[in-house]
Formats: C-alpha cells, structure tokens, sequence
C-alpha cells in the first residue's frame, strides 16, 4: 500500500515509522531482523531503508604505489526491502539516489521494485562521494532529484527511456522526497531550497520526508512556509534521538542542523554515553509527544541500526 494511502486510513492517528540502513558488506540480515523485531508491536505501516553509494578507496600496493578501487560497504537495500515486506509483510521503501546511477541504472533499478511488488520509493539526489567536495552526477545520470523524481512519474505512465517499446505497462510508484526544515547544506538559502522542494512536487513527488531536527519549531515553521508555498502533499518529520557524546559536533557537522541550547546543557553534563542515550531518549519523547498533539500523521524515527533506544521512545508515544 502506499504511503499516501497509509495516511489517509489511519484517519489523524499518528503512526510510527522508521528508517534502517543496510548492513556493513559482509554481515548478514539477522542483524537486520533482530532490530526490526522488537518495533513491530508499534504497527509501523512502512519502514524505509536507505541506499548507500560506491566509495574510492586506495589500497597500497607497496613501493609508494596506490591503486584505487570502487567499494559498496552497505548493499542490499532492495534485497531488503523485499525481504522486510516477505517477513513481516509491512510496506518496505527503498530510497534511490542519482548519484552512482545512470538513467538505465534507475529504470532497471524501479523494473526490480516493480516486479517485487514495491509500490512506494524515496528518491535523493545523494550526497558526493566521501572522498569528494561536490556531487558529481553520472555522464547520462540527473543532477537534482526533482529531475529523478520526473523519470519515476514518467515510469508511472508507462514512459520508458525505448520509446520504441510498444504496449509497455506503468508502474504505480507513490514517490517520496527529502526535505530539509534548516535548510539543506548547500542551498544558498530556505527560500531557494523550498523553490526547488516545490520543483520536485510539481515532477510528481507525492510526500515529504524532513532531515532530522531537534526544535519543534523548526519544523512547524517550515511547514507554514511551505504551506504558504502551496505546497500541499504530507511532511513527515524525521527524529533521531542523540545517543552518544561524539553526536554533538558529528550531527550538526554532517546533517548541518542545530542543536538547541538546553539539549546541549544537558548531554554535556552526562558522565557517560548511557547517560547521553537517556537524555537523547527523553529529548526524542517530548518531541514526538508535541508533534502527535498537533496530529502529525507520521513520526519517522532515523533508527541508524540500533532499536532499543527507538523502542524506549515508542513505548511511550504509541
Ligand atoms: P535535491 O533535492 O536534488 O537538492 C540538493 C541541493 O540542490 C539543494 O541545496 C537544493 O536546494 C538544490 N537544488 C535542487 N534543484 C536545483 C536546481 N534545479 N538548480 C540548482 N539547485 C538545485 N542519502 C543517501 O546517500 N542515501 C539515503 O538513503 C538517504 N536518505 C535520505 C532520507 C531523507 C529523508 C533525507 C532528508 C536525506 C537523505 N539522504 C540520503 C541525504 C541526501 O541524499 C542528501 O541530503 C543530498 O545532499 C540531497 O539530496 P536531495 O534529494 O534533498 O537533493
């Protein structure tokens, strides 16, 4: 089922979602289950799991010589997918990136969905390699998302890159975006990034998922301005709870988000990271209680691999 549709049944209840990334190469899924399992009494009705592109290393041949190679560290996100909507027969959501993909890629990628009975995506632009400053697109891959976000609504009305194919079938993709209520890293500013949020609306994008953030109002205010905007389509908030000392100069550093003053108090004043992860776990529960009482239709939680502090938090919302 889609997403949309998720929201519009539940009829204002406020569910609980959440995202997981792939296990590193080499690990295998029981990782995956073992964390999933214990959230499932909170009846999430999708669960995303993300898409992690190829990185450069350079292994050292000796003698000052370097060779550079091309490694995927966590694969397996539409293998997932299915195996999540075989095992607990819940709606799984890959996300999909531009980065690493040629237009070919993508199609063959949403032809795999489609035929695993996958109905819902979260398209990304993605960030540049690590190694890397700027994102680079592939030679015949999108630049943006909102151009990603076109070739999935295409798709949708049976438009494949052949137009020669003759009676070619149409997928039914409920599409979802990111959005950022701080604004994303390198947009020069909110205004301009909600014009490019409007863009990818416009290219067939059917909801939004935001980058984490741990002042409500940031989020409420971002929705009036997006409301204000015109657009319409559900904006999911994304939540992370704060689990370890190192959170503090790793988030806002990498999520280029804020972190409020009387959070920061208070982990500074912990003695060790069990203490953080309580405090991250309280933070988290006041958040998504204020979010619920304003009838937010779905709370996303960024579960990074680790369930038991997620589930402290749904103990107490759901
Ligand atoms: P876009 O919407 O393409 O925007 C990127 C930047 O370009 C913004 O600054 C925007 O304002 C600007 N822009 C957009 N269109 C134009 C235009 N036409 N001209 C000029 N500027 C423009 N990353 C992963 O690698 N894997 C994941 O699974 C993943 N999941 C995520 C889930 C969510 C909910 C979110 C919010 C982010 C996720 N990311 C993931 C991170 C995301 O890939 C990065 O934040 C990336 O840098 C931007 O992706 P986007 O889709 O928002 O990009």
């Amino acid at each position: 089922m889609k997403v949309t549709e998720h929201i519009n049944k539940a009829n204002g209840k406020t569910q609980f979602s959440f995202e997981i990334l792939p296990p590193l190469k080499g690990q295998n899924i029981t990782s995956i289950f073992n964390n999933i399992d214990p959230l499932m009494e909170f009846e999430p009705p999708f669960i995303d799991v993300t898409y992690h592109r190829e990185e450069y290393i350079y292994k050292n041949l000796g003698d000052g010589l370097l060779k550079k190679q091309v490694v995927k560290k966590r694969p397996g996100t539409v293998g997932i997918c299915a195996a999540i909507q075989n095992r607990y027969e819940v709606d799984a959501i890959p996300h999909i990136l531009c980065g690493g993909f040629t237009k070919e890629d993508t199609e063959n990628f949403l032809i795999d969905l489609d035929f695993l009975g996958i109905d819902n995506v979260v398209a990304l632009r993605g960030d540049a390699i690590k190694t890397e400053t700027y994102f680079t697109p592939e030679k015949e891959g999108h630049s943006y998302a909102s151009e990603l976000v076109t070739q999935i609504s295409s798709l949708n009305k049976g438009v494949y890159l052949d137009d020669e194919l003759l009676n070619s079938s149409p997928t039914d993709f409920c599409i979802g975006v990111g959005a950022y209520p701080e604004k994303h890293m390198e947009a020069p500013s909110l205004d301009s990034d909600i014009h490019f949020l409007k863009k990818k609306i416009k290219n067939g994008a059917d909801y939004i998922v935001t980058q984490m953030f741990f002042d409500n109002k940031k989020y409420f205010d971002f929705v009036d301005k997006c409301r204000s905007e015109g657009i319409t389509v559900p904006i999911i908030p994304g939540l992370k709870p704060i689990a370890t000392k190192k959170h503090l100069n790793m988030i806002p550093y990498r999520f280029s988000v804020d972190l409020p003053e009387d959070l920061v108090l208070e982990i500074i004043k912990c003695k060790d990271n069990s203490q953080v992860r309580q405090v991250g776990v309280e933070w988290c529960i006041e958040q998504s209680k204020e979010l619920q009482k304003a009838g937010i239709p779905v709370l996303h939680y960024y579960s990074m691999g680790k369930s038991d502090n997620i589930k402290q938090i749904a103990n107490e919302v759901f």
